[in-house]
């Protein structure tokens, strides 16, 4: 779990401090995924390139102790944010945690929520504290897209393609053409084209 998001001024980075679940289950190695005991600290925190937020770096760091492997011995604990050997995150970790938010509904994304939106209003970073103004105001149905998981995406895209047939319409001479063309194109029917069998 994330345990607190900072700026790194000497890196010029952000990085997401991440810790282990109490009771996560025992360590495996790195290389065959088998249950291993710890064998050191390793070489303590690590950082992970991941997603970058608009033109800043980002990284998540965490401690990345060795584990003793019968087969492979003193290797680097398994991660589930990246494969072995990698100084960057899976691609999909960042898809992986939208998600995870959406379905955990949940009162601890909705804490998480807030323990972000208290960090932003005092982290002195200006994008994140316009973001912070911009998430206060819709903070309500944030929340409520987190509860419900519905989303109005399917509405959003049949008016941006309603627009662009607008769009495309401008040179027609009466609305009944652009109607027409709507209608053709979002409506669900497909009459068979001059020329051709119907569908
Ligand atoms: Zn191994």
């Amino acid at each position: 779990m994330i345990e607190q998001v900072f700026f790194d001024e000497d890196a010029d980075c952000l990085v997401a401090a991440v810790r282990a679940r109490k009771g996560a289950g025992k360590l495996r190695c790195g290389i065959c995924a088998r249950r291993c005991g710890r064998y050191d600290r390793g070489e303590g925190l690590r950082r992970w390139r991941t997603l970058d937020l608009g033109v800043m770096k980002a990284f998540l760091e965490a401690e990345a102790p060795r584990v003793n492997c019968p087969e492979h011995g003193p290797t680097v604990v398994q991660v589930p944010w990246a494969r072995h050997g990698a100084g960057h995150t899976r691609t999909r970790v960042f898809d992986d945690q939208v998600a995870w938010l959406v379905t955990h509904t949940s009162k601890s994304a909705v804490t998480e929520l807030d323990a972000w939106l208290s960090w932003a209003r005092r982290c002195r970073i200006p994008s994140f504290v316009d973001l912070y103004y911009k998430i206060v105001a819709h903070r309500d149905t944030i929340i409520n897209t987190l509860k419900y998981g519905l989303s109005n995406g399917l509405i959003e895209s049949t008016n941006t393609k309603l627009r662009l047939i607008t769009r495309m319409a401008y040179g027609f001479k009466s609305t009944d053409n652009l109607i027409a063309l709507c209608l053709l194109d979002m409506g669900g029917y497909c009459p068979p084209l001059p020329g051709r069998q119907a569908a």
